[in-house]
């Protein structure tokens, strides 16, 4: 039987009903580390659980479908599977990542380059005098994270990694935020994605997992057997989990987008808002890009506050649904302020010139009645000094 192309019969069914010893619908569970080999010299499909899982490879494999990829290999957390892709770095390589990237991948982007594992150049991709100008020092690996985090700037992956292939580099792009459901970037030149799929794949916030998608066999392979030397693998419960979040990725990212969208006009039209940062409003400054390559614009979006911090503070309080949380992705609507939570790291100085106000609010959108949303937002709203 050949198996079904289209992505949202994809995600419901990737391995329902190949279960062999009872004919279960659902895929068990192998929670066993070892496996019996059938004989002298004569391994099974798997033989250890850090080597191989076969509720990893269902993971892996419905992943690599969706992306479009060749392989993937599930990891332990989406830092783990950024990590894995460095395991290609070797000293004197000059890896080139976003300025306003992710900031664990920041953090583990400079440790991993001030031990002197490999060279390290922030740029603002979406300026093209600057990416080519590091273009020209012949990158071994191009990061891309688009759209960024809270801002939601869009940069254009295919102008970017035809220009990175050109230069020599290999490319991977961080698609944690929209997920296959909306953008696919290896059909865009990317040669790895990277997930953390405690976000959007899993959707529940309840596993924290991660994962490659090699757009090659080869690399697929090496992949795999980099993480097996350096056991970053996810478990097979992780997995399991993931894979039955991911069963309704589709319908989640479409109405998640929905609602995102209702409460990003809703916002743009309130007076004690100064500004909304959500590719899907025309007037963003990525609207284009994101129309362009996306098949949707997701359900993360960030706006400042008009009061400042005392706005934020009588915000936080009041609002409701929304939960004062970090992470994002889940069913469930989340509320986090970056100068103090998500990026507080990240110091005042780099905050600001990166554009992130003490005043902005970032929202993760999930699942509930749009009404309801909006209510809890006016909630907060309204106890705002004007
Ligand atoms: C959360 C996140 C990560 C890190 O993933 P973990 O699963 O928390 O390790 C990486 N990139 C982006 C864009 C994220 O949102």
């Amino acid at each position: 039987m050949s198996q079904p192309k289209s992505p949202e019969t994809i995600a419901a069914s990737h391995g329902v009903a190949t279960d062999s010893a009872y004919g279960a619908v659902t895929p068990p569970l192998y929670l066993s580390t070892t496996f019996a080999f059938p004989g002298y010299e004569k391994p099974g499909a798997y033989d250890y659980g850090r080597s191989g899982n076969p509720n990893r490879d269902m993971l892996g494999d419905a992943l690599a479908r969706l992306e479009g990829g060749a392989g993937a290999v599930v990891t332990a957390s989406g830092m783990a599977a950024i990590d894995l892709v460095l395991g290609r770095l070797r000293p004197g390589d000059l890896l080139v990542a976003p300025h306003d990237c992710y900031g664990g991948t920041q953090r583990l982007f400079l440790a991993r380059a001030e031990r002197g594992h490999f060279d390290l150049a922030f740029v603002d991709q979406s300026d093209g005098a600057a990416l080519q100008a590091v273009l020209d020092r012949r990158p071994a690996l191009v990061f891309i994270e688009t759209p960024s985090n809270p801002l939601m700037r869009v940069v254009d992956i295919r102008a970017i990694a035809a220009a990175a292939h050109a230069a020599g580099a290999k490319v991977a792009v961080d698609n944690t935020f929209l997920s296959p459901a909306l953008q696919r970037p290896i059909a865009l030149g990317a040669d790895f994605v990277v997930h953390s799929t405690t976000k959007y794949l899993n959707g529940h916030s309840d596993v924290v997992g991660g994962a490659v998608v090699a757009a090659d066999a080869d690399e697929a392979a090496a992949l795999r057997a980099w993480a097996n030397v350096t056991g970053a693998v996810g478990s097979p419960f992780d997995a399991w989990l993931t894979l039955r979040g991911l069963r309704t990725l589709f319908p989640r990212m479409a109405q998640q987008a929905r609602n995102a969208d209702a409460v990003a006009r809703f916002l743009a039209g309130h007076p004690k808002v100064a500004a909304v940062h959500y590719p899907g409003l025309e007037s963003h400054p990525s609207h284009a890009v994101a129309r362009a390559q996306q098949s949707g614009y997701g359900a993360m979006l960030s706006f400042d506050l008009a009061g400042g911090t005392a706005a934020v503070k009588a915000f936080v309080g009041h609002v409701r649904v929304f939960v004062l949380a970090e992470s994002l992705g889940g069913v469930e609507s989340l509320v986090a302020h970056p100068a103090t939570m998500t990026h507080a790291d990240m110091g005042a100085e780099a905050r600001h010139g990166a554009g992130i106000g003490d005043s902005l609010l970032r929202l993760s959108v999930g699942l509930e009645n749009e009404a309801d949303l909006i209510a809890g937002l006016e909630a907060g709203l309204a106890a705002c000094p004007a």
